[in-house]
């Protein structure tokens, strides 16, 4: 048997093709019909099937514990869902809505965050859902609302061939988004006058296989990205004529961009005032300029305004809504953008409706003829949720396929806030996820290929992926046990669901007449053309230039935004950085992020033992001055200490990093490494105000030789 489906791992959501041999062996590989990845994988994809083929560590059946005290012990489904629904019943009648809350991922199909955000906003009346995109992608989503009118990715994938200039800052996709990098690296052999500019303090693959490497100082972005806009309007690159007729906000940006000489800009970034000329220059002449971003940019306490600093300069340039052209934020998860298309953030509700937004609330409310009024506030996002539960305003959480006691900043902290929590359901596919040992309930849940749904990718484009196994034991796909679990909370007629397609059906009547109208999508049409790049408004054609049959290609082809006026907001970013400040007890910046051959925190790729071999255990990189200065040896164990933990891993000594910079990947947890490499011991619980995303990629440490007690 041979099915197409789609990869779990990154947002880059390639197809593949799974064989199924009558022993029941699979195999896999690219989907060469597949418009994304052309029949390419890279090694975590390659490897996909072992995850499911391996069951040794799934979770089987539903168990519950007394008390914390005593072991996990196996229950029925029904006995699961009904003592939950009695224990979540309680507490909503006794503290309100607010004191129970939905923990989500990035890795949940479309229908089972539509279901989740559906129950609790529409049935229990909190907004208390958040997920871990809110870690990854959220200061990209409020980044293109204030600019562009709307969370809306402008460009799609067949734009990397039709750019001459990339501009990649605060991402790697060499190694997290490989495929899309296969295609940026095929596009310049092919056209050898095409630059990549790689704007990153450290030297990875990416910045190794640009024309030119900016190392910048952590936390410089905004100086860099205001100093390159000054540039563009000093040499006389921008679009006159598109910032009159489509933009606001141009005069009080370029007073912004002028307040620092070029030389100034340089200082502050550590890097040279000629480089930020020849970055100027190249965008500047080139007739397609794409930028790529992701946590570099996002994960900052002023991740906002990095994300605006960069939509700036295509806004300034008119590079938008054209061929080869716009702002490109990569997803980490592969249904990052199906999550925020169903609302399932604290803030949001179907469709990129809006919370706070009287009329949006009344429409969901009369569309699931909700019981409850939606709440008019935003609810508890990520790390918020953590906060509520230590000081017990938040009373119980349920935990859905993601790993927060890896994943979370400041973990001890969190560790401590899921102890103090009154009741804790663990709803995932493996024993692996470092919250078992703290749940009350644990939910099994089927994996990739065990059921059915969709994802969106980052280029807007929605798959279908079919059920090809079975799920072990008693395992059920999470939408089922969500639409169970609501039934028993006594909602059965708005839960009354059979199949995830009916489910799927509901969410796109909700997005009719929105900007992210998917009325024309169904199962059937996914199945029959493989993809489409929503909007797909009934009537089955996408809107815009070089869109058709099978979607939306670009937003914005006809210059006119999301915004209230149509004109895309420039705006006048100040470059400061809030970070955690260094001192003599903490002089470096520690910045974390992924390894080639891992995704988040190895619960699958962590099984899979070809991929275990590229980095078996946890590092710190380091400088080499900086470890002379500590007397610190390759390949030493090391102490690294911050304000909130410590981990202990070797040094690994490159110049790679910049002096005063180390890098530790983010992968290993408890689970895997007796906490002495789980990076987020160190990092801060500082978030940007706007987005909530925390600041991972700048914490204060000190590393010392390890010496035994
Ligand atoms: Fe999967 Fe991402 Fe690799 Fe594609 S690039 S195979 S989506 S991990």
């Amino acid at each position: 048997m041979i099915h197409q489906t789609t990869c779990c791992y990154c947002g880059v959501g390639c197809g593949i093709v799974v064989r199924q041999e009558p022993n029941g062996r699979l195999t896999v590989e690219g989907d060469k019909e597949h418009p994304s990845n052309r029949g390419m994988l890279c090694s975590k994809g390659m490897n996909l099937h072992y995850t499911v083929m391996d069951q040794s560590d799934r979770l089987l059946y539903p168990q519950m514990r007394l008390n914390r005290s005593m072991p996990l012990q196996r229950v029925s489904w029904d006995t699961a869902l009904e003592r939950t629904a009695a224990v979540f019943r309680t507490l909503i009648q006794k503290y309100g809505p607010d004191s129970v809350a939905f923990y989500v991922s990035g890795q949940c199909l479309t229908e089972e965050y539509y279901l989740v955000n559906k129950l609790i906003k529409g049935f229990i009346g909190s907004n208390n859902i958040d997920t871990n995109s809110r870690l990854c992608m959220s200061s990209a989503v409020v980044g293109y609302k204030l600019s562009l009118g709307e969370d809306s990715v402008p460009v799609c994938y067949d734009d990397i061939e039709e750019a001459d200039v990339f501009y990649v800052q605060g991402a790697n996709p060499a190694w997290c988004h490989p495929i899309i990098w296969r295609r940026i690296e095929a596009h310049k052999a092919a056209n050898p006058h095409v630059k990549i500019i790689c704007v990153d303090p450290r030297r990875t693959d990416t910045a190794r296989s640009s024309d030119l490497h900016l190392p910048i100082r952590p936390g410089t972005d905004i100086v860099l990205n205001n100093a390159i806009g000054r540039l563009l309007i000093e040499k006389g690159y921008i679009d006159d004529e598109f910032i009159v007729d489509h933009t606001d906000g141009f005069t009080a940006y370029r007073e912004q961009v002028m307040q620092r000489t070029i030389d100034e800009a340089a200082d502050i970034c550590g890097i040279n005032a000629d480089d930020m000329h020849v970055a100027a220059d190249w965008i500047g002449r080139s007739k397609g300029f794409l930028s790529l971003w992701t946590m570099g940019l996002n994960q900052s306490v002023v991740g906002v305004n990095k994300n605006l600093s960069l939509i700036n300069l295509h806004l300034i340039t008119g590079r938008i809504g054209k061929p080869g052209n716009g702002p490109f934020s990569l997803t980490g998860q592969p249904n990052a953008m199906g999550g925020r298309e169903v609302g399932g953030l604290a803030n949001v509700l179907p469709a990129h409706r809006d919370v706070t937004n009287a009329a949006h609330r009344a429409e969901v409310e009369a569309f699931w003829n909700s019981p409850v009024k939606i709440a008019d506030k935003p609810g508890l996002t990520a790390t918020e949720m953590f906060d509520a539960l230590a000081d017990d305003r938040l009373k119980a959480i349920w935990i859905i396929n993601t790993n927060p006691l890896v994943s979370l900043p400041d973990l001890n902290a969190a560790e401590n806030a899921l102890k103090k929590a009154r009741y804790v359901v663990v709803q995932d596919v493996s024993s692996r996820a470092d919250t078992v040992a703290f749940a009350d309930v644990v939910l099994p849940a089927a994996a990739w290929l065990e059921k059915e749904g969709t994802m969106t990718n980052a280029e807007r484009r929605i798959t279908y992926l079919p059920k090809v196994l079975n799920a072990p034991g008693e395992a059920l796909p999470d939408a089922e046990i969500i639409w169970r679990f609501a039934q028993k909370m006594g909602f059965a007629d708005a839960f009354s669901y059979n199949t995830a397609a009916e489910v799927y059906l509901e969410y796109t009547q909700i997005t009719a007449g929105t900007n992210v109208d998917v009325t024309g999508v169904s199962y059937e049409l996914l199945k029959a053309k493989r993809s489409v790049q929503w909007p797909y408004p009934a009537g089955g054609r996408g809107q815009g230039a070089g869109s058709g049959e099978t979607g939306t290609k670009r937003l914005f082809t006809d210059q006119t935004f999301y915004t209230t006026n149509q004109r895309a907001q420039l705006h006048a970013v100040p470059d400061g950085n809030n970070s955690e400040p260094t001192d003599e007890n903490f002089p470096l910046v520690l910045t974390t992020g992924r390894i080639r051959d891992q995704w988040h925190t190895m619960t699958k790729t962590g099984r899979v033992a070809k991929l275990n071999q590229h980095a078996p255990q946890p590092f710190l990189q380091i400088h080499p001055k900086d470890a002379s200065d500590r007397g610190i040896q390759d390949g030493q164990l090391v102490e690294v200490k911050g304000r909130r933990g410590e981990v202990r891993v070797k040094a690994q000594i490159t110049e790679d990093v910049r002096p005063g910079l180390c890098f530790l990947p983010m992968h290993w947890g408890k689970f895997l490494n007796s906490n002495l490499g789980r990076a987020n011991n160190l990092t801060n619980a500082l978030i940007d105000p706007r987005s909530k995303e925390p600041d991972f990629k700048f914490s204060a440490v000190e590393v010392t030789p390890y010496r035994k007690p």
